[in-house]
């Protein structure tokens, strides 16, 4: 069957394009890498990071906010509960996106797409298999993944991304953030209010660089206040795993002398780089520039299948030429923007 529609993506950009297309009459379908819809935010970012904050916000209050309003209580953190309560609050989010998808009548196809070319998308299931869906028009919403350091090799467990951060089994005694975006400096306090002692290394000379200056100052005020240390004008030399944890050789971000931190666990959070194998090779192996970081699905002029016509992204449009199809009338005149 043919599609008015394919949306390759299923995080807040996909779905919610998928969705509005379907109930302006498009024949839809989506296609899904992961197990379940959302995306990022929903099943390793937003919502799971949003939970612990709450819940380990709860835990800091009650150990030291309430004793001065006459309160006396003394918490016990629980942490099976609380990340159980994380995943409570993710799942029932990803199968709200799973109830929507069905009921406006969306097909849905777990797989990695690949465009082929002009209204064709293959879609790779985990086991192998391959099936080619046929479209008038193609939406990539491809998101990002996280960003890695030529070298180092995430474990998960001991070298965390953000991901593993969300999921850590224990509190570990010593955490070291390596980049002071917002990613690792929420889930840095995360673990701080649970009770690890926190250093953040920064290789420029603050923190929250995508951020108004004075905004980033006071942040880390307030960060400070709660007790994480910062490492700015830093940069990572080399993460060895030891037997305890890990090693990490930082020196001043201009060269100098060099300094080992040992930590029992290293979060690498120094930015995203976007999903692309659906539609172009990998732009690069080295970090991103904050530019590419700081922007999820990244289509970029240099990059955009320009050949294709019919193929948009969910969030810049290719070209402020592109022609206007079904699936994207114009802004000022859409049954969308008029019904909002
Ligand atoms: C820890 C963390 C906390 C965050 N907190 C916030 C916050 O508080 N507020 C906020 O606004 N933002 C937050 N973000 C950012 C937010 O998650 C992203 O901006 C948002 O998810 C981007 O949505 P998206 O739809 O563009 O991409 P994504 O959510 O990344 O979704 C893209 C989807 O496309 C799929 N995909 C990729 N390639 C293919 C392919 N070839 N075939 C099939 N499927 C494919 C991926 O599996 C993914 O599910 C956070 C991110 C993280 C990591």
């Amino acid at each position: 069957m043919a599609y008015d529609v394919i949306v390759i993506g299923t995080g807040p950009g996909g779905y919610v394009c998928a969705i509005r297309a379907a109930q302006l009459g498009l024949k839809t379908a989506v296609v899904e890498k992961r197990a379940t819809h959302g995306g990022t935010c929903l099943n390793v970012g937003c919502i799971p990071s949003k939970a612990l904050l709450h819940a380990s916000e709860a835990y800091a209050e009650a150990a030291n906010g309430f004793a001065e309003m006459g309160v006396k209580v003394s918490p016990t953190l629980d942490l099976k509960t609380m990340l159980k309560f994380k995943d409570e609050g993710v799942a029932g989010n990803v199968q709200g996106v799973e109830f929507l998808l069905k009921k406006n009548k969306i097909d849905s196809f777990q797989g990695t797409a690949k465009i082929l070319g002009e209204g064709k998308v293959e879609v790779t299931s985990g086991e192998g298999k391959t099936e080619t869906l046929e479209t008038k028009n193609i939406v990539i919403a491809t998101g990002s993944e996280v960003a890695k350091i030529p070298g180092v090799e995430i474990d998960e467990e001991v070298i965390v991304s953000s991901t593993g951060a969300l999921a850590l089994p224990k509190v570990p005694k010593k955490l070291v953030v390596i980049g002071g975006g917002y990613i690792g400096l929420e889930l840095g306090s995360v673990w701080r209010r649970l009770g690890s002692e926190v250093t953040v290394v920064e290789m420029l000379d603050r923190i929250t660089p995508g951020l108004d200056g004075e905004v980033g100052k006071q942040f880390m005020k307030i960060l400070k206040r709660q007790g994480m240390e910062f490492k700015l004008s830093t940069k990572v030399v080399s993460i060895e795993k030891t037997a305890k944890g890990a090693k990490i050789t930082v020196e001043p971000a201009e060269g100098g002398k060099q300094e080992t931190i040992d930590c029992d666990v290293v979060l690498v959070s120094i930015g995203r780089i976007p999903n692309t194998e659906a539609w172009a090779p990998r732009m690069s192996a080295s970090p991103p520039t904050s530019a590419v970081a700081s922007r999820s699905t990244a289509i970029t002029a240099p990059i955009c299948p320009a050949p294709m016509p019919s193929v948009m992204s969910s969030r810049v449009p290719c070209s402020p030429t592109r022609p206007r199809t079904k699936a994207s009338p114009s802004p000022r005149s859409s049954p969308a923007r008029r019904a909002m």
